[in-house]
């Protein structure tokens, strides 16, 4: 995975920067506070502010590892721009990413090592995950919801380390994905996101600092797909009613 601005500066949403490249409804930044999505998170929203205008920001597209900033408007952008993350945006999408963590944690615990097959937080504040569970008994995973709440209460912080990709494969449900492991950044090594005390696992996406920064949440439904998989869906308690 690359790292990001945003994984060294989380909390820096604002930042002034350059345009490196630009076509109609599109830049290329100096610098970026947007994290681009991926892994099932979407990428940021915010604004671009220039000197005779401004414009949202409505997507990220990936390129041969540099990030496009897509546009509303078909303008054409240079020189000094400010670079601004909406923070409303941000904090959801981090509030729904850890509580993933920490559904994710329960599930592994609980349900003798089990892994992550697809994950999808959504802009309306609920999120989906899907796990390879073929005899798990859909009871028990709804009885995660006051778990998971537990864990928000505790306020446990997170924090990062960055591995090399061999330790993190052979260190057992590091890698929680069964399908897709992360790839390394250029360096050779493997973002590893710890809840301290609950979980730890390799991912490229924003969180909270702290579980207690999220609002708590509600389990709003758990579907069979397939023979395999059960889907966890979830919501910010506030959203997705
Ligand atoms: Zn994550």
């Amino acid at each position: 995975m690359s790292r990001y601005f945003c994984h060294e500066y989380p909390e820096v949403l604002v930042v002034e920067t350059r345009v490196v490249e630009a076509r109609p409804g599109a830049v290329l930044l100096e610098q970026s506070p947007f994290h681009p999505g991926g892994g099932g998170q979407l990428a940021d929203r915010g604004v671009l502010r220039w000197s005779s205008g401004e414009a949202r920001v409505t997507s990220i597209e990936a390129e041969a590892g540099r990030y496009w900033h897509l546009i509303g408007e078909p303008v054409e952008i240079s020189g000094v721009v400010q670079a601004a993350v909406d923070p409303a945006f941000r904090s959801m999408m981090a509030q729904l990413h850890t509580d993933t963590h920490v559904l994710n944690a329960l599930v592994f615990q609980r349900f003798q090592g089990a892994l992550v097959t697809g994950a999808q937080l959504n802009e309306d504040g609920t999120a989906r995950m899907d796990f390879d569970l073929p005899e798990a008994d859909n009871d028990r995973l709804r009885a995660l919801e006051p778990e998971i709440n537990d864990v928000i209460r505790q306020d446990l912080p997170l924090r990062y380390a960055y591995v090399p990709e061999a330790d993190a494969l052979g260190e057992r449900g590091l890698i929680r994905n069964r399908s897709v492991a992360p790839p390394p950044a250029s360096d050779g090594t493997v973002r590893v996101v710890e809840i301290v005390g609950l979980d730890r696992q390799a991912c490229g996406g924003t969180h909270l600092t702290s579980t207690g920064a999220s609002r708590p949440v509600r389990i709003l439904k758990i579907d069979n797909k397939g023979r395999h998989n059960r889907r966890i869906k979830i919501a910010l308690v506030g959203e997705g009613e």
